[in-house]
């Protein structure tokens, strides 16, 4: 499984990978020789938006994907990670990471969050996932519907660059 390091000017794009698996590390203090150094360190592929860091990864022999700084779409910007890196853009609710630190996130019962989430919630939903460092509970609220959206977008022109 691929593994990245993304750097501070993608937090975004951050939070997306980690929400569909990808163990993706971020920060938005990293300087670009701690990137370089967690890359070597921890086998992880560069995802950058800046040229000069994207060539020095190249000459360092580490897996490198350039984002270019034209790019606003974070479907587009999925698009090109997975391309590069031969990732499928798919949610898995067995395989999902807390946006927030990267942890694997457990499904977790109804049970067990009937004290943390509010009772509409409860009633509403039937997938709760939990980040065992932050604590936080997730579920696919409101918000999930633009999250499936643009998951969709970025898969269908991933597509589309495929079979041209
Ligand atoms: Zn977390």
């Amino acid at each position: 499984m691929v593994r990245v390091v993304v750097d501070t000017m993608l937090g975004n794009l951050a939070r997306w990978l980690r929400v569909l698996g990808v163990d993706t590390e971020y920060s938005r203090r990293f300087t670009d020789s701690e990137i370089l150094s967690n890359a070597f360190r921890e086998g992880r592929a560069v995802v950058t938006k800046d040229l000069g860091l994207h060539r020095r990864a190249l000459r360092l022999g580490l897996r490198s994907v350039y984002i270019p700084p034209d790019t606003t779409d974070v479907a587009e910007m999925l698009v090109i990670v997975a391309r590069e890196l031969g990732l499928s853009i798919e949610f898995d609710k067995g395989n999902t990471r807390c946006p927030i630190c990267n942890t694997k996130l457990s499904i977790v019962s109804k049970a067990q969050v009937s004290t943390i989430v509010p009772p509409e919630v409860l009633n509403k939903y039937d997938t709760f996932w939990y980040c065992p460092k932050c604590h936080k509970v997730y579920w696919q609220g409101n918000h999930w519907k633009t999250i499936s959206y643009i998951i969709e977008k970025a898969r269908s022109k991933l597509n589309r660059v495929n079979t041209s």
